[in-house]
């Protein structure tokens, strides 16, 4: 159950009124007051039992450690039982805010590329540990402009990220729309397939990486599990369904994934899916170096080139830049230096 659950339970228990829920998430979400028993608008018998069952902290994620650059900053968060993870808040002009937040602690995709895979596997993470990320900025005061779920972890493979997804988007807490919303994923085919079902409007991406199995196994063993087509698949009929665009990252690894001839490789995968090919959207990143692996950037040159073969193959394609690297706060990094 999450907090919220929670709550409203102990609300139905103490055989109070359904007000007293909205009290409690004014007092959350709008007063920010932090821990149950100074929740002054609730009757002391319910302040007593919330903080007996959940803890007098509203957030099960307390602040460990900070870096800021000037326009990223990364919190270290620790989790009850010691683990700890990380999230990134990103500032950009005109004051657009922008989180991405983690999903386990650790992951257990072992992708060859990132730091998170090479830091091993310890758990998932509960959906007050995912939300609470979040509710920390906002108790700041911050407005959630936009939310990924692209910090540690693999989402799909968390058991309680619906749960997440579900009070993120309540209009009763975080009321946030699902278009603010953005879940990276490895390619796990029975989660995508329930993102099309239940949360239509949340925003998917795919992490492709690479347009062979053989390839893609050997950098993401995931694949083996989920091979390519069948990822693609299921994100085509996520496309027809929703009419929602279907964002493909490709990690741009210099002389492994970053040839002319991979770039063909991919416009031809990409092009077996006509009919949604105008919902295809790939996204070039640059690879962030992290302690553990033995790759490098690809140049410019060879980004741009890679850009304008997608492109005249008539793919949707952005080179992306990142900011956040000097603090170790970009994609992959985290969990690089905890
Ligand atoms: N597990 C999910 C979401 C977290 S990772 C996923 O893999 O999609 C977010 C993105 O960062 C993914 O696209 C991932 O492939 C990418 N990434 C991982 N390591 C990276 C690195 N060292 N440099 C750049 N991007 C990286
Ligand atoms: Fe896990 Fe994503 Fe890192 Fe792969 S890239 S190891 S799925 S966090």
């Amino acid at each position: 159950m999450t907090k919220y659950e929670v709550i409203r339970q102990t609300i139905r228990d103490l055989g109070l009124p359904d007000y007293r829920y909205d009290q409690a998430l004014d007092a959350i979400f709008k007063q920010r007051v932090k821990s149950y028993s100074d929740m002054r608008a609730l009757p002391t018998s319910l302040r007593s039992a919330l903080a007996e069952r959940l803890g007098d902290s509203v957030l099960t994620v307390a602040p460990a450690a900070v870096k800021r650059s000037q326009q990223a900053e990364k919190l270290l968060f620790g989790l009850a039982d010691g683990g700890r993870i990380e999230a990134v808040a990103l500032r950009y002009k005109r004051g657009w805010r922008s989180y991405c937040i983690s999903s386990q602690c650790g992951c257990a995709c072992g992708c060859k590329f990132c730091a998170t895979g090479a830091s091993g596997f310890a758990r998932s993470l509960t959906a007050d540990e995912m939300t609470d990320q979040l509710l920390y900025f906002r108790m700041r005061g911050e407005p959630l402009d936009s939310v990924s779920f692209m910090g540690m972890g693999e989402p799909l493979n968390a058991p309680e990220f619906f749960d997440a997804l579900a009070t993120l988007t309540d209009p009763r807490s975080f009321g946030l729309s699902g278009r603010r919303i953005t879940v990276s994923t490895v390619g796990v085919v029975p989660g995508i397939k329930r993102m099309t079902r239940e949360f239509p409007s949340v925003n998917l991406a795919f992490s492709l990486h690479a347009p062979t199995d053989g390839q893609r196994a050997e950098l993401m063993p995931v694949n083996r599990k989920y091979p390519l087509e069948t990822v693609l698949d299921a994100l085509a009929e996520h496309a027809l369904t929703t009419r929602r665009r279907v964002f493909l990252a490709y990690v741009m690894l210099g002389g492994i994934n970053d040839t002319a001839e991979h770039a063909r490789a991919t416009a031809a995968l990409l092009r077996r899916y006509k009919a949604c090919l105008p919902l295809l959207h790939v996204d070039l990143i640059p690879y962030n170096a992290t302690e553990h692996a033995q790759f490098r950037a690809s140049d410019r040159r060879t980004v741009e080139l890679f850009s304008r073969m997608l492109a005249r193959s008539g793919i949707s394609v952005a080179v992306r830049s990142q900011f956040g690297a000097d603090i170790d706060a970009a994609c992959g990094q985290l969990a690089a230096r905890t």
